[in-house]
């Protein structure tokens, strides 16, 4: 069969059509699939603890760059717009008392006799911030949301206290916050102190900031070789301490999504000493000693310029020493702390007028 020239070209001419659509097609089409899988991985990022937050600083400065793009847009369009980008705040700016995450580890049979402490005392001023993970439900006053009930054993050993830390940092990776601080129950906080000591640190960059209770590494033999011991330092939790988020992200291999029971489990001890074998030992970070964090692993009686400590627990025989209230009326001696800090707290009009509160 002859086929004539101009048949070859018309021929030739519509192939081209053809085949130029498609290629149009199939573009369109893979840039909106492209599009909608980057949108929906920019909202994962925003909270669902995986493997994409090992991504957040290329997300961050995304979301940078479309929180920066709002300012160019007019005022009449910018209510419109804040609505649908998110707001992030610029990775230098400054930290506030909202980019700390706060967790109290809690217990139902001590919610009266020590939460209601700190409830009446440093709590109010990081309502939003702090989050009590205990065994039981109740009604406190915090917010909706904020007193979680980890369902965890509410005993002292090892495997409900790493339980309840592994329910907090899980949490924290959710939150998208850029500092968790820990503290027990029995802990008094100095609010500002910590946010302003806070600011001085970048959340971008690994640190965790606490107080050990050893003055040497605490060892522990490895499982697998009794003979090979590890040594390691870790911040006592009942002074409290904090990681920035930076760290954090890096600890997920060793502490998300409940591998923080099977890290604990690996060198059999509690939830304190976990965090410092999974920071110093298997991520090789050192921990920063900050000494103005008290636990009542050391003599309260000895501190004194109080106003300059960022945090403080009590037992039995070891409370800080200060004048102040009765010892009827304030036996762990933190109200009179912070009556001294925050002379104008309603609890002090309470306390001064002579009323009992604990
Ligand atoms: N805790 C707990 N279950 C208990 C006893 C204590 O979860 O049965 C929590 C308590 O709420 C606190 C922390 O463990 O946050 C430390 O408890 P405590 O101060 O009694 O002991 P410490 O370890 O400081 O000697
Ligand atoms: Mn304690």
């Amino acid at each position: 069969m002859r086929i004539s020239l101009r048949k070859c070209v018309k021929i030739a001419i519509c192939l081209f059509i053809s085949v130029f659509s498609i290629i149009l097609y199939f573009h369109d089409n893979f840039e909106k699939s492209f599009k909608t899988q980057g949108q929906s991985f920019g909202q994962k990022q925003h909270g669902v603890v995986g493997p994409v937050d090992q991504h957040s600083d290329t997300e961050l400065s995304r979301k940078q760059r479309n929180a920066m793009s709002v300012e160019t847009i007019k005022d009449d369009e910018k209510e419109k717009t804040h609505k649908v980008l998110p707001r992030l705040k610029s990775k230098n700016s400054t930290t506030e008392i909202d980019d700390i995450f706060i967790a109290v580890k809690a217990t139902k049979k001590y919610h009266n006799r020590r939460l209601k402490l700190l409830l009446d005392t440093w709590i109010p001023q990081a309502r939003e911030e702090t989050y009590i993970f205990t065994d039981g439900d109740d009604k406190l006053d915090v917010p909706d949301g904020h007193l979680i009930n980890t369902n965890c054993s509410n005993t002292h050993n090892r495997i409900a206290l790493s339980c309840k830390m592994a329910v907090e940092y899980d949490f924290f990776m959710f939150t998208g916050k850029r500092w968790f601080c820990h503290l027990d129950d029995d802990t008094y906080l100095n609010v500002p102190g910590l946010l302003k000591l806070l600011q001085s640190y970048n959340h971008t960059d690994d640190w965790y900031l606490g107080r050990p209770s050893l003055r040497h590494p605490i060892e522990v033999m490895k499982r697998s070789n009794p003979e090979q011991k590890i040594a390691f330092w870790f911040a006592t939790g009942g002074a409290g301490f904090c990681i920035s988020r930076s760290l954090a992200l890096k600890m997920m291999p060793h502490a998300s999504g409940g591998r923080f029971m099977t890290t604990s489990d690996m060198i059999r001890l509690p939830d304190d000493c976990t965090v410092g074998f999974i920071i110093n030992n298997l991520l090789q970070k050192e921990l920063t000693v900050i000494d103005r964090f008290h636990s009542h692993l050391e003599a309260l009686f000895l501190i004194h310029n109080l106003k300059e400590q960022l945090t403080f627990s009590y037992s039995d025989n070891n409370i800080v020493h200060i004048d102040g209230f009765s010892k009827n009326q304030d036996p762990t001696r933190l109200y009179s702390l912070h009556c001294m800090l925050f002379p104008t707290a309603d609890i002090c009009d309470t306390l001064r007028k002579g009323h009992t509160v604990a």
